[in-house]
């Protein structure tokens, strides 16, 4: 991996929110994640891609190309049921890249008004791709299905967390081994933990 040895690499990402998950979901499989010190690289890398596979590949090969070594990329996003499964990989650009947060979520709830709440289906997907240091390609998804809920709800987290629903709370209220327990990005990881450790 990025040193040679096994257990490092290099996170394709400027999101101190995937960021954090990454590093807690796969520390205790002996996995160190560097954060990308150059974030023109991700930065510049266009999401041209229609599914989130494709766009976790293209950031993944750009700091590939522009840094050696073994990498890792996410691509993520809400896909909503009743909106035809968008924002989903516009999720970032929804409303405008640099629109905070709780105006991107006031516009999805305009968006759901008068939508009733068994119609307020939705998931997250992530798709997490992986290049070793020998240009090795492998991608790993997974998702978690819940609701919008009437309102963004909680303090944790980031993005969209406070206005996905599992359960009854929000993921914005859930600590961070709940959110894990079954989120999208630890799915995707776990599934990749699982690969690394037939493929070390
Ligand atoms: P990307 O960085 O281009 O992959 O965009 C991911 C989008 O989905 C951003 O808008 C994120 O905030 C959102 N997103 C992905 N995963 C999560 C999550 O776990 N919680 C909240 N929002 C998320």
């Amino acid at each position: 991996m990025a040193d040679g040895k096994m257990g490092r690499v290099l996170a394709a990402t400027h999101n101190q929110g995937k960021l954090r998950e990454f590093r807690r979901i796969l520390a205790p499989h002996g996995v160190e994640v560097e954060a990308l010190s150059d974030a023109s690289v991700v930065e510049n890398a266009e999401e041209t891609g229609e599914t989130f596979a494709e766009n976790a590949l293209i950031k993944a090969r750009a700091v590939h190309r522009a840094a050696g070594g073994a990498v890792v990329a996410d691509d993520s996003g809400l896909c909503i049921d009743a909106l035809g499964g968008r924002p989903g990989v516009y999720s970032a650009r929804y409303l405008g890249e640099g629109t905070p947060y709780a105006e991107k979520m006031n516009g999805i709830l305009k968006e759901l008004e008068g939508v009733p709440e068994e119609k307020r289906t939705a998931h997250f997907a992530c798709a997490i791709a992986y290049i070793s240091e020998d240009g090795t390609e492998r991608v790993f998804e997974g998702r978690c299905d819940g609701v919008i809920g009437p309102a963004p709800r909680g303090e944790r987290g980031f993005g969209y967390d406070p206005l996905f629903y599992v359960g009854g709370r929000s993921f914005s209220e859930l600590l961070d081994g709940e959110k894990d327990a079954v989120s999208h990005r630890a799915r995707a990881l776990r599934a990749f933990e699982a690969w690394l450790a037939e493929n070390r």
